[in-house]
């Protein structure tokens, strides 16, 4: 993604030269995205259609998420809104006044993407805002092990040079202590001016060489380990969403692609052994694993600093924050575009490094918050994984957003970072934490028109749904079903 980016988005600015390993390969599990990508797609030049059929892809509304605020509950966190506002008071308080009086349903009964999710219906928004048919947005589910091959080609073709083989060392600057070059295991050594780890957990230049501290996060996400195996594609219609399920020590991906199924359980190692995470994904799945399930180790956390002297770390490098919304190839997007914006002459100047360092900061910290709210927002005590992360204490930048959700019903603002009022929404009411108050100007309107507008807003969303078509059906149009 990076030098794929770089490469057509600053063409002028930098020769890039992409260093890669085949016999190491990638992680290769990044499987559900966020709608930013296409923008990222977009933004590149990149073919909608030709990209969905190089990496099998799926289109996402959202993600199901199931048992998590308590054993059977289940809620959509979709890519959209719900209802409508009126002026600058959100849909959501006009909701809770008479959610509180037993008159509403579901909150995700308002919200185009939840219902289109449910139904397995897809078709690209329209443009008209204000159509309800249009108010959700849309991501991609897809085979990781395809993108980065189709991205390469993208990168080349722009005039990337790329070398295949492992780096084997790093020479630096005993002055300033900058990366001068790296020596790959044949001898060639490769200079560059700015070099960007992308080297996933083994953080090569940004730990190894620069030994950047890491900041540890386990102590709030404790998941350390992921087991994952694909299964094949039930017959059927193709699910536009990702599920996560609570498991005892830990949570559960099912992601559902063109051509299989992926599957993974996340979970801690303090509750849980391998060999009984394995066991508890296989017979979770639906079918028998199509390959040996295969393992994964991470601590959640980031460097402290993501771009220190002239070694800018991006993706897995630069932290990890498990893949419960996922969020790390959204974080490599949005590191791409903040070093495009802070795009640095040969000089390299502090103010870009700090200036890059602090936006990165608060896109993990922000993630990170939302992130321990699912585990955190919980009656469970059926284990000990549970018992632990419903019990923790957690971030005060999480107290106070919970705290003001609690007594006003209004979502904390922040200026960067991911996820915006209605995923915050999502979560708190799907996991039960149902504000005692409102905006007060919610109370303004007669109870009975008010219920009479919800109702026909409800009426209007089921109406359009029911007129797009099957998920499945629609990729088949596109061209792009298995
Ligand atoms: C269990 C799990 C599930 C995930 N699910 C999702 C998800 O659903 N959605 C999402 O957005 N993200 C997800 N992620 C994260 C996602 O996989 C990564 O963000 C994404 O793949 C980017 O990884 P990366 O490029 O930083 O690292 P990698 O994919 O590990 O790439 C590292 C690159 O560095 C090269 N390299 C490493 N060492 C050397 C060396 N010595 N010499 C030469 N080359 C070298 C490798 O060849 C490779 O090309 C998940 C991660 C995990 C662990």
């Amino acid at each position: 993604m990076t030098a794929a980016g770089l490469a057509s988005l600053v063409p002028g600015a930098a020769c890039v030269h992409l260093v890669e390993s085949a016999d190491i390969g990638i992680v290769g599990v990044g499987e559900a995205t966020l709608p930013h990508l296409r923008a990222f797609i977009t933004r590149l030049g990149i073919d909608e259609r030709a990209f969905m059929a190089a990496t099998h892809a799926t289109f996402k509304l959202g993600i199901e998420f199931h048992d998590f605020g308590r054993v059977g509950d289940s809620y959509i966190h979709p890519f959209g809104t719900y209802g409508r506002s009126l002026g600058d008071i959100g849909f959501h308080h006009f909701w809770l006044r008479r959610h509180q009086a037993g008159a509403v349903t579901a909150i995700g009964d308002y919200s185009v993407g939840v219902v289109a999710a449910q139904e397995r219906r897809f078709a690209h928004p329209g443009p008209d805002p204000d159509d309800l048919a249009t108010g959700y947005g849309y991501a991609y589910q897809f085979d990781a092990t395809r993108f980065a091959p189709f991205l390469r080609a993208h990168a080349e073709a722009r005039g990337a040079t790329r070398t295949e083989g492992r780096v084997d060392g790093v020479e630096r600057d005993p002055a300033s202590g900058d990366v001068r070059a790296i020596v790959m295991a044949d001898g060639e050594r490769i200079e560059g001016d700015l070099f960007i780890d992308c080297s996933g957990f083994r953080a090569l230049l940004i730990g190894d060489a620069m030994d950047e501290t890491w900041e540890d996060w386990s102590h709030w996400l404790p998941c350390d380990r992921a087991v994952a195996a694909p299964c094949a594609s039930p017959p059927g219609p193709i699910e536009p969403f990702t599920r996560a399920t609570a498991m005892a020590a830990g949570w559960r991906w099912r992601i559902p692609l063109r051509h299989r199924v992926g599957n993974g359980y996340v979970y801690a190692t303090d509750h849980l052994s391998d060999g009984a995470a394995t066991d508890a994904l296989v017979e979770a799945m639906e079918s028998p694993p199509l390959a040996e399930p295969r393992l994964l180790r991470f601590r959640a956390g980031r460097r402290r600093r993501s771009w220190v002297g002239n070694v800018l770390a991006i993706g897995l490098a630069s932290g990890f924050l498990e893949p419960l919304e996922s969020t790390s190839i959204y974080l490599v997007q949005m590191a791409i575009t903040q070093l495009i914006e802070h795009f640095p002459d040969r000089t390299l100047t502090a103010a870009d490094r700090d200036g890059f360092n602090a936006l990165v900061d608060a896109e993990y910290d922000r993630i990170r918050d939302f992130l321990i709210l699912h585990y955190h927002a919980t009656t469970r005590s059926d284990s000990s994984f549970w018992n632990h992360v419903r019990t923790m204490t957690i971030p005060d930048s999480l107290a106070e957003k919970m705290a003001l959700w609690r007594r006003t019903g209004h979502v904390s603002r922040y200026a960067h970072g991911l996820f915006l009022e209605p995923s915050w929404i999502a979560v708190y009411l799907g996991q039960g934490i149902v504000p005692a108050g409102w905006d007060p100007r919610a109370d303004l309107p007669d109870a009975a028109a008010l219920d009479r507008a919800l109702a026909a807003l409800r009426r209007g969303i089921a109406d359009a749904v029911s007129g797009l078509p099957d998920h499945g059906a629609y990729l088949a149009g596109m061209g792009v079903a298995a």
